[in-house]
C-alpha cells in the first residue's frame, strides 16, 4: 500500500464526509465540473460535510502538496474547481441554510446554489443579489463580486455580505467581518478563492418577493437602436430596474412565433423589483425601442426569473469566456457589438451587457477588493457549445469579439467572467487595490496554497 493510500484511509476516519479516490464509484461524478472542456483526474476529492471536515481537508492538502481546488457550485469557466493529481475540497454537499426573517439575514453554506438560497428566502418575501442563472454556486459567484438582476438596487453580492466563516491555509477557523479580521473580510469581497475556504456566508436580505420581469426580443436590424437606448436608459433608470442587453439565438420560447426559433436576435432581459404599476411604465419604455419579434413580461416570483436561462446552460457543455468592464457604451463599442453579436454561434452562447451602476457605485473603490466601482457595464462573452469538435471556431468567435471591444473597455474585467488565459489581467482587475491584496495574501496564504483561481500572488 502506498503512503498516499494509507493517508487517505486515515483521512476517512477523521472526517464526516466522503473520501473519493479513483476507485470510488462516485469518482467520475465528483471530479467533473460544469465546463466540459476540463476533464481532470484529481488524486482525491474530499467531500466535506461540515467546517470541521474543511479544517482537516485543508491541513491534508497542505501536507500532501501539489494542486488544491475549492469546489462550490463547480461553475468556474476556467475549470479551477477540479485538477489533475491534486486534492479537491468539495463543499457541494454543505447546503445548510438558515433565514432569520426578523433580522432580514440569511446564513448559507458554500454548497448552496442560487436556486437553493432563493427558494429559502422567497418563502419569507426576501431576496438578495445573486446571479442570472440559478444553478451557479453562491460561493464562487459571491467571492468574485456577484453581479445579478438586483445589483442596481441592492448592490453586488459582496455588498450584502455581512460576514464569512473562513478556514485559512494554516487550518485556522476565522470569522471575517467589519469587526473581526477586517482585512480578510475586505479581501474576500472580490478577491475570489485566494484567501481561504469559506464555510459559511451571512447575507443581508431585502423585501423582494414577486417581481415584474421578462424578455423583449428585437430584430437584428434594430440592434443599433436597442443598444443606444439601453446605454442611455440604464444610466438613469430607477434602481428597481435590473435590465441587460444581449444577443441570442432564439430557443423555442413559446412566446416567439415558430419561424423565429433558431434565428438570431438582440434582446433586453429585464427584472423590475418595485411596485408593479411603476414597473409596467418602465417596461413600456423598453417595448417602444422597436416592434419586438416577441416578448414575455409578467409578474413572477423572483426565483423564476433567476431560472429563465437554466435549461440553456446544462452541466458538461464546452465553455470559453471573456469579460470586460466599461464606463461608457461608446459608439465604437456599439459598432463592435454590431459586427460580432449577430454572429453568435449557438443557442447556448450568451453575450450580455450587465449594468453595475446604482447601489454598486455608492461603495467606494477601496472599500472592498472589487475595484471597478466606476464602471457602468460588465460585459460577458460566454461561448457555450455542445461538441468538442467545434472548440476552435467557438473560441475564435469569443476572442475576436473580445478583441474588438478591448479598445472601448477598461483594462480589467470581472474575475468571474475570465478564463484561464487571463491571468495576465489580474493586476488590472484590482487597480489600486492590488498591492493591498498581495499583502493580505501573504498574511493568510503565504505559500499560495490556494492558487487555482484568478491568482493573487503573495507579496
Ligand atoms: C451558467 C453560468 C452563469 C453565470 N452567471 C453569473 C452571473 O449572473 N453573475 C456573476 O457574477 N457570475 C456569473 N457566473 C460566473 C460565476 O460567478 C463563476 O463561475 C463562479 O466562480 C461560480 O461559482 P461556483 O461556486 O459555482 O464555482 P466553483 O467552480 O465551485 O468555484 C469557482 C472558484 O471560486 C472559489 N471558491 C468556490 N467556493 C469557495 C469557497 N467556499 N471558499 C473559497 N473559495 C471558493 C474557488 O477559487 C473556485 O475555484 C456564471 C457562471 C456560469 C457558468
Amino acid at each position: 500500500m502506498t503512503t498516499q493510500q494509507v493517508s487517505t484511509e486515515q483521512l476517512q476516519e477523521s472526517i464526516h464526509g466522503a473520501i473519493i479516490t479513483p476507485d470510488h464509484p462516485e469518482y467520475d461524478d465528483a471530479r467533473s465540473v460544469y465546463n466540459g472542456m476540463h476533464d481532470r483526474r484529481p488524486a482525491v476529492v474530499i467531500r466535506c460535510a461540515d467546517a470541521g471536515d474543511v479544517i482537516t481537508a485543508v491541513s491534508f492538502a497542505r501536507e500532501k502538496g501539489g494542486d488544491v481546488s475549492i469546489r462550490g457550485g463547480a461553475h468556474s469557466a476556467p475549470g479551477f474547481s477540479s485538477n489533475d493529481d491534486g486534492v479537491v475540497i468539495d463543499l457541494s454537499h454543505m447546503k445548510g441554510i438558515h433565514v432569520d426573517p426578523a433580522a432580514s439575514i440569511v446564513r448559507a453554506e458554500p454548497g448552496c446554489t442560487w436556486a437553493d438560497l432563493n427558494h429559502a428566502t422567497y418563502a419569507f418575501g426576501l431576496a438578495t443579489t445573486g446571479g442570472i442563472v440559478s444553478t451557479t454556486g453562491i460561493a464562487g459567484l459571491t467571492l468574485g463580486g456577484g453581479i445579478g438582476y438586483l445589483t442596481r438596487g441592492c448592490g453586488l453580492a459582496i455588498d450584502n455580505l455581512i460576514s464569512a466563516d473562513v478556514v485559512t491555509a494554516d487550518g485556522r477557523f476565522l470569522v471575517a467581518s467589519d469587526t473581526e479580521n477586517a482585512d480578510l473580510f475586505w479581501a474576500l469581497r472580490g478577491g475570489g478563492g485566494n484567501f481561504g475556504v469559506v464555510t459559511s456566508f451571512e447575507f443581508r436580505l431585502h423585501p423582494i418577493k414577486d417581481i415584474l420581469a421578462g424578455i423583449f426580443v428585437f430584430p437584428l436590424d434594430r440592434a443599433k437602436d436597442m443598444l443606444r437606448f439601453y446605454r442611455d436608459y440604464i444610466k438613469t433608470a430607477p434602481e428597481e430596474m435590473g435590465a441587460f442587453a444581449a444577443f441570442l439565438v432564439a430557443p423555442p420560447f413559446p412566446f416567439l412565433p415558430e419561424e423565429a426559433h433558431g434565428g438570431t436576435y438582440c434582446a433586453i432581459i429585464s427584472c423590475w423589483s418595485g411596485e408593479i404599476d411603476a414597473g409596467e411604465r418602465e417596461m413600456a419604455k423598453i417595448r417602444d425601442v422597436a416592434p419586438p419579434v416577441g416578448e414575455m413580461v409578467a409578474p413572477m416570483p423572483y426565483p423564476a426569473i433567476n431560472a429563465l436561462f437554466d435549461e440553456l446552460l446544462p452541466f458538461g457543455m464546452q465553455n470559453y469566456w471573456k469579460g470586460s468592464f466599461a464606463k461608457e457604451l461608446t459608439d465604437g463599442a456599439i459598432d463592435a457589438h454590431l459586427q460580432h453579436g449577430p454572429q453568435i454561434p449557438t443557442v447556448n452562447t450568451a453575450m450580455h451587457i450587465y449594468p453595475i451602476n446604482g447601489a454598486s457605485h455608492r461603495v467606494s473603490e477601496d472599500a472592498t477588493a472589487f475595484a471597478y466601482r466606476d464602471a457602468t457595464f460588465s460585459t460577458v462573452i460566454a461561448g457555450v457549445w455542445p461538441d468538442p469538435a467545434d472548440d476552435d471556431k467557438n473560441v475564435k468567435w469569443v476572442r475576436d469579439y473580445y478583441q474588438a471591444l478591448e479598445p472601448h473597455s477598461e483594462a480589467g474585467g470581472y474575475v468571474n467572467f475570465l478564463d484561464a488565459d487571463d491571468q495576465g489581467r489580474i493586476k488590472d482587475n484590482y487597480k489600486g487595490n492590488y498591492d493591498r491584496l498581495t499583502q493580505i495574501k501573504k498574511k493568510y496564504d503565504p505559500t499560495n496554497l490556494f492558487h487555482l483561481n484568478q491568482n493573487i500572488q503573495p507579496a
